[in-house]
């Protein structure tokens, strides 16, 4: 099927949170979008991640970035006429050893340079404040300004909020092919739309490795599903987030309360996840290993039924951390993608960054250990890294 080739500024690919913030964003700055989306915006790991919006525990160059996410998150209202849920509940990461506790103490004095302030809580305290606590925690490190949203509600309120300011979202609309023609992209879709744009922002979560490939640029990312469930409703209580810090895997968990009572709950191993199919299906014993693991932190927890278990296909880089900025290779393409289980809360800031740099050239928070050359250097190596 031929359609009228749609000529804009920006065309983006993919329309998780990543580009459906960068499409607002580019419109507020007279930027003109078109977003090209395979499913329904904000349907694959923007629509069905935890909802943490924490910054403690980041790789810690990472943080002017969270900042700046942050500060939108708390400006959602004004800025996209939604809050998406988002509240500033606090953060409490806790530990199970001693050597632990001297990680996060560590942390808490390094990110403190980095312009976040943790608070660290020994364990009395630590039950004293949040008694749904066990007996067992050595400590813990509290962030009182983060928080959790709703992921279901993000990435489709910033859709709706770029298409309001005249953005062209356009959903159900699968990208084949993206290629330099002459000075400007043309963008391809299975239905039949081609958009010519001199900037092309690839925001295809865990599918952008096939499209940096193609412009020989290749990267080390995998796709992996966290295992995420969810409990009956239960008497508000808990107010922060709560994750496990550890070096051990599986005892990694994580858990919030929404204000409807049920206690959302993640971490632990994670499920292998399909590109192809677009699906990441539940190991059941992660779930009850997961269980396991929360009853050693809030031993009432164990007693709840629980009511739904999924996961989700997330993009994770060999080395943790994700690809953002321009191509090292072709002059107007730019990527955002590979968040390796931590872009929901830097997705409203991704999304402002990469609008910056597009329309400015340059961005004023510091994106450099995110740039894709990282493995052209070594990319057999960072190939094995994977194996
Ligand atoms: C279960 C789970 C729990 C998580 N928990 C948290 C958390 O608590 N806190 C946190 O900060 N992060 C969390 N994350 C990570 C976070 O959800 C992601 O890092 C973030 O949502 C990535 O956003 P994205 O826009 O890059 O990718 P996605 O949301 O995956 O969006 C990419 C979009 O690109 C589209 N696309 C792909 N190929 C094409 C194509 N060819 N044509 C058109 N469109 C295409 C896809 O359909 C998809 O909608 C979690 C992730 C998962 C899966």
């Amino acid at each position: 099927m031929s359609k009228t080739p749609i000529a804009a500024d920006v065309v983006i690919v993919g329309g998780g949170l990543m580009g459906a913030s960068a499409a607002f964003f580019l419109r507020q700055r007279g930027k003109s979008v078109v977003l090209l989306e395979r499913g329904l915006v904000g349907q694959q790991a923007s629509g069905v991640n935890f909802g943490n919006v924490r910054r403690q525990g980041r790789f810690l160059p990472q943080l002017p970035l969270a900042h700046r996410a942050r500060d939108i998150w708390g400006r959602l209202p004004s800025l996209i006429g939604e809050d998406a849920e988002f509240l500033p509940t606090g953060h409490v990461r806790v530990v199970h050893t001693e050597a632990q506790l001297a990680s996060i103490e560590k942390y808490a004095a390094d990110a403190k340079g980095w312009g976040l302030d943790l608070e660290i809580i020994g364990p009395a305290q630590l039950r004293k404040r949040f008694p749904f606590f066990g007996p067992d925690l050595v400590g813990g490190s509290y962030s009182p300004t983060d928080g959790h949203a709703n992921p279901r509600l993000a990435a489709p309120a910033f859709g709706r909020a770029a298409g309001r300011l005249g953005a062209q979202v356009i959903e159900n609309c699968e990208v084949l092919a993206v290629e330099k023609d002459g000075a400007d992209f043309r963008v391809s879709a299975k239905d039949g739309t081609v958009v010519h744009a001199p900037a092309a922002l690839i925001c295809s979560g865990a599918w952008g490795g096939a499209m940096s490939a193609a412009f020989d640029e290749p990267v080390p990312i995998r796709p992996n599903g966290p295992t995420m469930a969810v409990t009956e409703p239960v008497p508000y209580g808990i107010v922060p987030v709560v994750g496990v810090s550890s070096p051990v895997d599986h005892e990694v968990v994580y858990f919030r309360q929404v204000k409807r009572g049920n206690i959302v709950f993640g971490g632990g191993r994670r499920n292998p996840a399909h590109l192809d199919g677009r699906r990441a299906q539940v190991t059941p014993q992660f779930t009850l290993a997961q269980l396991h693991e929360l009853r050693r932190v809030a031993p009432a927890l164990g007693k709840l039924h629980v009511l739904r278990t999924w996961s989700g296909v997330e993009g994770y880089m060999a080395d943790d951390i994700p690809i953002m900025g321009p191509s090292a290779r072709a002059s107007g393409l730019y990527y955002a993608f590979g968040f390796c289980g931590h872009g929901f809360q830097l997705g409203p800031g991704v999304g402002d960054v990469m609008a910056e740099l597009i329309a400015t050239g340059s961005t004023t928070t510091p994106i450099e250990p995110f740039h894709i050359r990282r493995f052209a250097a070594a990319p057999a190596k960072a190939a094995a890294a994977l194996a």
